[in-house]
């Protein structure tokens, strides 16, 4: 059984770590931790396939090697997409624990079940083998990320009712979003009284900015509050959200988050109205529904730096401002490919999870930004 009030409701995700030259700049990441375990909070998201594999070796170093294993959580996951046979789940499991410097897990998750990798699961038995390793106490809870359908997650936890949380993709953008159905998610899990963990909270930093006239309409309820903190309080708000993840980068999105979670205040029934309205008149600007994930990344024979291609697109799309996004354009294919580089090879849509038609956006991006 979890001990959820024991848990932070804020969550340090360990997959968008400071950068520079393509290696994760670890001082910045001591210097967040820091303050984030200063702060009293406990719970850090990490996987397999974070940062190439480095996510992970990121926690021993930035965490564990700095604090008593007893005062944080650490979830990692297991990826279907990695493994053939059932020899990889172990092959997997104990590269992981080398790498974290741990003895065990306390959050261990199926990474991403959705329609395209379940049967991978399934066939492999992870179910019964994440089971069989927690009763071994190398993991403490078990359960699984999800970017799949309503139909699947019911099916899913029918088939496996000892499975304990499940992480979910929630905010208030995507509530009634009909592919990513975070508000029906949100029911199925709620019914059945299962805990969530929930993901991408800010949809990738979408909602951490808005038009001008969106974010003065939440300004001119709560004055001296951050973008931020309204997408962060509409999750946390939720009944049977267990902790928020964020994928922090800066030191003043860390300090910014747990100004939201020290003293957590629920949104009032007028900021909630608030919420709505802006919602609305958001979805009535239309975006492309990238959450910045970086599955696609990897795997692109030409380089293509997707997501980031994605945000411009959105950029000029919600701000309309043409001139800043082309010269974040110039700069960003100085050290990747240019959108109309893309051979259509289609290994970026076979990943992503938010399924987008990434080769026709990409088109789309060549007309505005090769020009
Ligand atoms: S389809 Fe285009 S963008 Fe996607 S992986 Fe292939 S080359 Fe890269
Ligand atoms: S295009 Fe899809 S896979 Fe790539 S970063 Fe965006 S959401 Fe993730």
């Amino acid at each position: 059984m979890i001990n959820v009030s024991e848990m932070s409701k804020l969550g340090f995700g360990l997959m968008r770590l400071p950068e520079e030259d393509g290696n994760i700049v670890m001082d910045e990441v001591c210097k967040m931790v820091d303050m984030y375990m200063d702060a009293g909070l406990n719970y850090f998201d990490t996987a397999y396939v974070y940062h190439g594999g480095k996510s992970e070796c990121v926690a021993k170093e930035a965490i564990v090697k700095r604090y008593p294993r007893d005062s944080f959580y650490l979830a990692t996951k297991l990826p279907a997409w990695e493994m053939k046979e059932k020899s990889d789940r172990d092959r997997i499991f104990n590269e992981q624990l080398e790498r974290a410097g741990v003895e065990y897990f306390d959050f261990y998750l199926l990474h991403s079940i959705e329609e395209g990798n379940i049967d991978t699961y399934e066939k492999l038995d992870c179910f019964s083998w994440g089971l069989k390793k927690k009763a071994e106490g190398k993991i403490k809870h078990f359960g699984f990320s999800f970017h799949g359908s309503p139909k699947l997650l019911k099916k899913v936890l029918d088939e496996h009712p000892q499975v304990e949380f499940v992480q979910i993709q929630l905010n208030y953008a995507d509530w009634d979003n009909q592919v990513v159905c975070s508000g029906e998610l949100y029911n199925i899990l709620t019914e059945r009284n299962i805990p969530m963990i929930i993901m991408e909270p800010v949809k990738g930093g979408t909602l951490a900015s808005l038009r001008p006239e969106l974010e003065e309409m939440f300004r001119a309820v709560r004055p001296e509050a951050s973008i931020a903190s309204w997408a962060f309080r509409f999750v946390a708000s939720l009944p049977g959200v267990m902790t928020v993840l964020s994928g922090m980068t800066h030191e003043d999105q860390m300090q910014d988050n747990i100004n939201t979670f020290k003293n957590f205040e629920p949104l009032s029934e007028t900021e909630k109205k608030t919420v709505k309205e802006v919602t609305e008149t958001m979805l009535n600007i239309p975006t492309i529904g990238c959450t910045a994930c970086r599955y696609c990344v990897d795997g692109c024979p030409m380089k293509i730096n997707i997501p980031e291609i994605f945000k411009i697109v959105n950029n000029i799309k919600i701000y309309n401002e043409d001139f800043r996004a082309k010269n974040m354009y110039k700069d960003l294919i100085t050290k990747s490919g240019k959108a109309g580089d893309c051979i259509a090879c289609g290994q970026c849509e076979g990943v992503c999870p938010q399924h987008l038609p990434i080769i026709d956006l990409l088109k789309e991006a060549s007309e505005k930004l090769d020009a």
